[in-house]
């Protein structure tokens, strides 16, 4: 069903081209569905690598990016402002955890983080008391940079790197009955030496296989943090935008972090932006008459207009739309769909946060480089469906506007995948 392109200069984002199949070229997209240009229909239950969360070419957003692209379409941003920025930067502040005061834009999930890492170490510097240690969770993902990849885990993503990696506290990942020795161990840390950061994907860690943890204990974090004068950085680039249940995972916890990451969801997934929230007290660490204080940092295209615009019609949608209504009901379809798993002896930690929901095939070769997954994704893709299981880790994370009988065909191609894919077959 599926077209695959011919040889191509292209080079692939996590693709071993010697053993990967071609690519499968998409024309066009609408709602849950993408579309290749014989016009077979994919349903894209993982949106878009975790991207598209109203839907494909959302018509507002499509308008708010055609409107905008015919008035500005980009500016230096360093002396230089915009209407879109401006009230992108207004609204954040408003809907974001009270605290958070100060909208830093760069673009992409990866900046984002780098930004909140210079950020927290600016902030320890320009007060007189230089702090550089950044603590971050076992199993962490927070990006593909050099820096985002030295706070996140360890691994053959980025052996060949480890050189330029910086060396960070790394606590256990607070499991279920788990949670006192990973707070134990923050504690620990911060007593060890000053650390600089805290850095979590709050409630869920994505790349590093949908581990699911409690809100409670990013409470008491928070508190671990207050104690030792520790700034709490928040990587809610996946679960930012409604992923978890809320619009943002901290709100469930109560907390307000020193620092949030976005990007992803910020523009519903249609064009890349990313915005690094602050508090107060870190903006007025870098806020001061000497220039050496400045917050060095830009990208190119800083707040591109095209983008902000974007991003502002995805918060119209938040406002106008009932997202909330329409992301509490995809969270119950995934409720009754998966209590089927539980006790399915196939699958192992049938687990859900929000409107994401994983469970893993039980393989004797676990882990990301297994067979499984590629096996797994071919079998999807012929079914009409895209998932990309991390290893044997299965999880569905679609659009908002899926419909419950689409999300049928992928809860009925995940219970026939452990008997194809576990067989050898297809
Ligand atoms: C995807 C992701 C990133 C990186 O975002 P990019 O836009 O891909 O650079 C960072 N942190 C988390 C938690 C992510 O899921």
């Amino acid at each position: 069903m599926t077209s695959r392109a011919p040889r191509s200069p292209v080079w692939h984002p996590f693709t071993q081209h010697a053993i990967a199949p071609a690519p499968i070229e998409i024309a066009g997209a609408q709602g849950a569905y993408l579309r290749t240009p014989e016009g077979d229909l994919i349903l894209d239950a993982i949106s878009s690598w975790w991207v598209v969360t109203h839907g494909h070419c959302h018509p507002r957003i499509v308008a708010a990016i055609r409107e905008q692209a015919e008035k500005l379409d980009q500016v230096i941003f360093a002396g230089f402002t915009h209407e879109p920025a401006e009230k992108l930067a207004r609204a954040l502040v408003e809907m974001a955890p009270p605290g958070l005061a100060h909208v830093f834009y760069s673009d992409s999930g990866s900046t984002a983080v780098e930004v909140a890492l210079k950020m927290a170490l600016g902030y320890w510097r320009n007060t007189g008391a230089p702090r550089t240690r950044v603590v971050a969770l076992e199993h962490a993902y927070h990006g593909d940079t050099v820096g985002t990849m030295s706070a996140g885990a360890r691994g053959v993503f980025n052996a060949s790197y480890e050189p330029l990696l910086f060396d960070v506290t790394r606590v256990p990942f607070p499991a279920a009955g788990g949670e006192q020795e990973t707070l134990d161990a923050l504690e620990a840390a911060c007593k060890a030496e000053p650390v600089a950061a805290l850095i979590v994907e709050p409630l869920i860690l994505g790349a590093g296989g949908m581990l699911v943890w409690k809100s409670e204990t990013l409470a008491e974090m928070r508190r671990i943090c207050d104690r030792y004068d520790v700034l709490l950085i928040a990587d809610e680039v996946m679960t930012g935008w409604g992923r978890t249940g809320t619009l943002f995972a901290c709100e469930q916890a109560g907390v307000t972090p020193d620092i949030l990451c976005l990007a992803k969801g910020l523009t519903g997934g249609h064009l890349p932006l990313a915005a690094t929230l602050s508090s107060e007290a870190i903006f007025q660490a870098h806020y001061s008459q000497d220039r050496a204080k400045t917050f060095f940092h830009s990208s190119s295209y800083t707040a591109n207009p095209i983008a902000c615009a974007a991003g502002l019609a995805n918060i119209a949608i938040w406002r106008d739309e009932p997202v909330l209504e329409r992301i509490a009901k995809l969270t119950s379809m995934h409720e009754r769909r998966l209590a089927q798993f539980g006790t399915d002896e196939t699958f192992a930690s049938v687990r859900q946060c929000g409107t994401i929901a994983a469970l893993d095939l039980k393989v004797e070769d676990a882990g990301y480089l297994a067979n499984a997954g590629p096996r797994l994704m071919e079998f999807f893709l012929n079914k009409g469906i895209l998932m990309r299981p991390l290893g044997n880790t299965i999880y569905v994370m679609a659009p908002y506007c899926v419909t419950p009988e689409q999300l049928d065909t992928v809860y009925s191609a995940i219970g026939a995948a452990s008997a194809v894919v576990l067989s050898g077959g297809r």
